[in-house]
């Protein structure tokens, strides 16, 4: 890993329109993502975590501009996302893939994994076609796919292989950066730590950067070097993998901690119960969005908004405790 950083976001915000009331007149803006700031340096592996619906899946799109009309900044290799044509998005497109949660949803059922796996490369226009066949053969012995698996289409495989069949597709143009957003929540455990370790070695192997978007800190734990922790569209902790599992400071970050079981039954740990629904971004409440659900709650937790900042190197914590 350098300490080059392939992406960078400033200040990144997205919200959308929703309606309601009885002829859905009443207009309501819900920001699902407000303000988020981070930078993923080259080969290093990014983790994202947080409960559903706290922004990280919209931030992976706004980065592609898979979703339109993000506000601040998105900086990759010194280029401005935002403000690409439509000819350079595709090139970006090219150098930054993305594998989804639900292999099946995302593969066309009615074509083969050769052309699957070779789709990117005519969309991209890269190679002739006995090129892009020898490119689609390289990859698939590279995810651990057979030749005979060429001609098969994806209801024929099983979670775990279809997830290989998009991370093949993933890596046939030869990205710099895979977003891989939620890529083993769908699969059976065992299953899940096989294509965690895949992407592993494809990572060292190729120079990859990843973002890794998850649910689970099991997971997260696995394969990250740093993780941010998303809280109703903010980053309110962001450190170093061991430094957050083993020193958290946001009490979100605590309460999400202590609700993973630990292997070591002659571990006492105590749980911390989070309270209440997670609020609507619709209607985030005032000052810190997490005073309704925290036990450290003070006045101006209700009042204002605390911002992300360092305590020590590598650790930036969004918390009026600090
Ligand atoms: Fe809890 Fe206040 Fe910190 Fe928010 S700012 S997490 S409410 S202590």
């Amino acid at each position: 890993m350098t300490n080059k950083n392939l992406l960078q976001i400033s200040n990144l915000s997205k919200s959308f329109e929703s309606s309601k009331g009885f002829f859905r007149k009443v207009k309501n803006e819900v920001k699902a993502v407000d303000g988020v700031s981070f930078e993923v340096k080259q080969g290093e592996t990014l983790g994202i975590v947080g409960e559903s619906g706290c922004g990280k899946s919209t931030t992976g799109r706004l980065i592609m501009r898979l979703i339109e009309g993000g506000k601040g900044k998105i900086n990759f290799e010194g280029q401005d996302v935002q403000s690409l044509s439509t000819k350079d998005l595709r090139k970006l497109r090219r150098d930054i893939q993305m594998i989804f949660q639900d292999p099946y949803a995302s593969l066309n059922p009615r074509h083969t994994v050769e052309k699957i796996i070779e789709e990117p490369l005519i969309v991209h226009k890269i190679g002739t076609k006995e090129e892009r066949r020898k490119r689609v053969a390289e990859v698939m012995d590279v995810v651990g796919l057979s030749p005979y698996h060429l001609k098969r289409y994806p209801h024929q495989f099983s979670g775990g292989q279809r997830q290989r069949i998009g991370i093949a597709r993933a890596l046939v143009t030869n990205p710099k950066l895979i977003i891989a957003d939620e890529p083993v929540s769908a699969l059976d455990v065992s299953i899940q730590a096989q294509v965690l370790n895949l992407l592993k070695d494809i990572q060292v192997e190729f120079g990859l950067t990843y973002l890794f978007i998850a649910h689970d800190l099991g997971v997260v734990r696995h394969i990250s070097d740093r993780v941010a922790v998303m809280y109703l569209g903010r980053i309110v902790e962001i450190a170093e993998v061991e430094e957050l599992f083993e020193n958290p400071k946001h009490p979100y970050t605590k309460a999400l901690l202590s609700s993973v079981p630990v292997p070591d039954p002659t571990f006492e740990k105590q749980e911390i119960v989070l309270t209440g629904e997670i609020p609507s971004p619709s209607n985030p409440p005032s000052g810190c969005t997490f005073h309704t659900r925290c036990n450290s709650c003070m006045d101006i937790c209700k009042a204002e908004k605390p911002v992300l900042q360092q305590i020590q190197s590598g650790h930036q914590v969004a918390c009026h405790l600090f």
